[in-house]
């Protein structure tokens, strides 16, 4: 959490962001929208200021929005909740996560997530003095092992992060591997930890959350967010759901975190959560055909890639053009081509980057123009 000189060390993401506004570089790294999203959405939040909604919500969230949350959990994946007891507002997916693992893991309890795997649930498991497991995804397809993931998951499990649609592989976990982890979570009593902050961003087959399938809801705490859905990411609206005995505790903690958040954001996202389905298929749409002009221009540059199925990343392999060292490519990426990426390494655990060492990540949440320009100066990178 501190760099070695006791400061605070950066995120990778906020390195790469602020490389890339030194050096004038096209930021592929950070994964945000260069794009506003609904319209409608951004025209709720300007009403709800302008009708005063701008004093501290319920801590719960505000009604109109776990509502929301729960008719959009029923009409998409029909999962029933109690909207007054089962769903809970949080500044963004972040808190929920933060809130979850500090209500839930106590020292010496072991989180097992899959790796690569976003940056929070390391941090977090170490903040809550937890012992953190890996399952590995390998380039190119990233399909988790099933021998690893039984392996991974014992009695000392206390939470099983499942990230799925998941940031940074694209990867979309299939049914047998989440039915698995349903079991080996009842097997060992551990509570599975969603993230599913790219739920609508999946190009292929639907979202499957966890806690729709059998045996699973009264164990899992389900987390997601308005912010990739709308490109809003900025606004930190997410949430959290589950059984109430779970959310509860959660909510202790989440009271003493931020207390509530983002007063006017809650009915715009409810706005948001409430569009026709054709709209949000129009969203995942928009962003697959990003993820195609990004996956040729850097094929066409010589990497090899990991198609992703979701999501706003792309991981590709810079030793295929003759950098087999990917933070050092990382670092000289604005200088070679005028590109910020993120290297792979930095979303693993420092003891286990040597499989990953040449692998780099790619935001295409960006608009056109600015993908056909980065495509076109990778292109030179040959
Ligand atoms: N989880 C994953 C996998 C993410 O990619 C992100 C966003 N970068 C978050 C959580 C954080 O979401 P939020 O901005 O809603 O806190
Ligand atoms: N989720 C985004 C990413 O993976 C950024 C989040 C952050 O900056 N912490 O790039």
């Amino acid at each position: 959490l501190l760099a070695d000189d006791g400061s605070v060390a950066a995120t990778i993401f906020a390195e790469m962001s602020a490389l890339a506004a030194r050096t004038g570089a096209i930021n592929l790294g950070q994964g945000f929208p260069d794009e506003d999203g609904p319209a409608e959405v951004l025209e709720a939040a300007r009403q709800a200021i302008a009708d005063g909604v701008n004093q501290y919500p319920p801590g719960i969230g505000m009604p109109v929005l776990r509502e929301a949350i729960a008719a959009h959990q029923r009409h998409w994946y029909g999962i029933e909740l109690d909207p007054e007891r089962e769903v809970l507002v949080t500044a963004g997916a972040t808190e929920a996560l933060a809130a979850t693992l500090l209500a839930l893991v106590d020292t010496g309890d072991e989180v097992v997530t899959f790796e690569p795997f976003y940056d929070a649930y390391g941090a977090l498991t170490a903040r809550a003095g937890g012992i953190h497991r890996t399952v590995p995804l390998r380039f190119p397809d990233f399909r988790p092992d099933t021998d690893e993931l039984r392996a991974a998951v014992t009695d000392r499990t206390r939470v099983i992060i499942v990230n799925s649609p998941h940031n940074p592989t694209g990867a979309v976990f299939d049914r047998t591997t989440l039915e698995l982890v349903v079991e080996l979570a009842a097997r060992h009593d551990a509570i599975i930890v969603t993230d599913e902050v790219y739920e609508h961003l999946a190009f292929g087959a639907a979202h499957v959350p966890v806690s729709s399938l059998a045996g699973a809801f009264d164990r899992t705490v389900s987390i997601s967010s308005g912010g990739k859905t709308f490109s809003t990411t900025g606004w930190k609206i997410g949430w959290a759901t589950g059984p109430a005995r779970l959310i509860e505790q959660v909510l202790a903690v989440k009271q003493f975190l931020t207390y509530v958040n983002g007063a006017p954001f809650q009915p715009a996202i409810a706005t948001g959560l409430s569009l026709p389905d054709d709209r949000f298929a129009l969203l995942a749409d928009t962003l697959r055909s990003k993820r195609d002009l990004l996956v040729t221009g850097l094929r066409h540059a010589g990497f090899e890639l990991s198609v992703p199925d979701t999501g706003y990343f792309v991981v590709a392999d810079a030793a295929a053009v003759g950098h087999p060292d990917g933070e050092a490519f990382c670092r000289r990426l604005p200088e070679l081509a005028g590109v910020v990426a993120v290297p792979m390494t930095a979303l693993v655990h420092p003891d286990r980057r040597e499989p990953y060492r040449s692998l780099v990540r790619f935001a295409y949440c960006k608009r056109v123009d600015v993908l056909e320009e980065a495509s076109a100066r990778l292109a030179r990178l040959g």
